[in-house]
């Protein structure tokens, strides 16, 4: 029974074809079920995209070949175009992407000792003007798609296979964007990540973080607290916070710490606390004992991020004595810290150095 002429190819709200990569099972069910195809079609086809991460229709060999040759016609798996790829001193992996309109944006791969962590990016470019952060120089481009979230992922997993490394071990969605301004493709893409039909992975190793959207938060807290929460406060008070982060102007201090309390109690594990080290800013001996008023009795972990420094950006990395000096305040007070190591700054992978190419 050959249905497939009549089918319509699969487009977006813009007339686009969408890929293969951004529906989710459900919505691969439907398409199906309009080709007149068996349901269990959809579960194959989603199997070989995010279980075999297959590159090409052609491996999908358990479809028959006209299904297979119809879905060529009417779609396309949907796999990212490399535009560069960069390997740091390090070990750290960064590859830039580019979409059909030429944007790029940035997925980073960090490996410690038997740890591969993804950092994936879930916006081109981010609108929320941080100030001390490469990306929010673009601007806001776009939201990625779920597809284009996945094959990130993809990308990742198929390179540490190739080049026999350990398998990926953590997804942290740091790369650029803020991912709660994209929450329905952020979920449908972790819906997909940890299903067993999918990635199959566990859900606490996989971390959103935000620059403080506190409805967003709550959202999660109440509809997918599964996730962890990573929350960017990189600053110990709002007149600081108002300064190095806009969002604080709409979303004080106190109302994020608040809605991250809620997120732990609904998600029962800690929210980690992200704070940015920058020299004479936010990395003082005062500001770590502010830092420890705000989050003392909290369950929480404060994970301090030396500032990973760049040329368009006129702020300055502490020296290690002054990191050393907040540290040993914030320990000292019985805080659960850590220390973001830097890692891949040789290629401008680190944290906050995503942001496109000079032309
Ligand atoms: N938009 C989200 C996730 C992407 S940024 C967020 O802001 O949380 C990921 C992390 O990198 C955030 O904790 C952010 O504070 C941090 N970051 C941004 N610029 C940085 C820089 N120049 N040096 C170190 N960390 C930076
Ligand atoms: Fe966006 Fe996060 Fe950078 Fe702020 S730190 S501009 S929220 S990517």
């Amino acid at each position: 029974m050959v249905l497939f002429p009549v089918v319509e190819p699969l487009l977006d709200a813009r007339g686009r074809l969408r890929t293969l990569s951004e529906l989710s099972l459900e919505e691969m069910q439907s398409w199906f079920a309009e080709l007149g195809q068996p349901r269990f079609r959809a579960g194959q086809v989603h199997e070989w995209l995010w279980r075999h991460l297959a590159t090409g229709l052609d491996e999908m060999t358990n479809l028959p070949k006209d299904l297979r040759q119809a879905l060529a016609e009417h779609s396309s798996i949907g796999l990212l175009e490399v535009d560069q790829e960069q390997i740091a001193l390090d070990g750290t992996a960064k590859w830039a992407f580019r979409d059909a309109e030429g944007r790029r944006f940035e997925t980073v791969m960090i490996p410690d000792e038997d740890r591969r962590t993804a950092c994936i990016s879930s916006q081109v470019g981010c609108a929320m003007g941080c100030s001390f952060c490469r990306t929010a120089t673009m601007g806001f481009l776009r939201n990625l798609t779920p597809g284009e979230i996945l094959q990130q992922v993809a990308h990742v997993k198929r390179w540490l296979a190739a080049t026999g490394q350990p398998p990926l071990s953590n997804i942290v969605f740091m790369g650029m964007g803020e991912p709660l301004n994209n929450l329905p493709g952020v979920l449908q893409a972790c819906q997909t990540l940890t299903s067993p039909k999918g990635m199959g992975m566990a859900s606490r190793r996989i971390t959103l973080s935000t620059s403080g959207l506190v409805e967003r938060i709550d959202e999660l807290a109440r509809s997918a607290p599964q996730y962890k929460l990573a929350i960017s406060l990189n600053s110990s008070n709002d007149t600081m916070r108002n300064d190095v982060m806009p969002v604080n102007r709409r979303h004080p201090i106190a109302e994020l710490l608040a809605a991250g309390d809620a997120w732990s109690q609904a998600a029962d594990w800690p929210v980690t606390y992200e704070y940015v080290l920058i020299g004479d800013v936010t990395c003082t001996e005062q500001s770590a004992w502010e830092v420890v008023e705000l989050l003392r009795g909290r369950h929480c972990k404060l994970n301090l991020i030396p500032l990973n420094p760049a040329s368009d950006i006129p702020l300055r990395s502490p020296e290690e004595s002054e990191i050393h000096a907040f540290e040993r305040i914030v320990h000292g007070a019985g805080l659960l810290v850590f220390r973001r190591k830097p890692k891949g700054r040789d290629i401008l992978a680190a944290c906050g150095q995503l942001a496109r190419k000079k032309a």
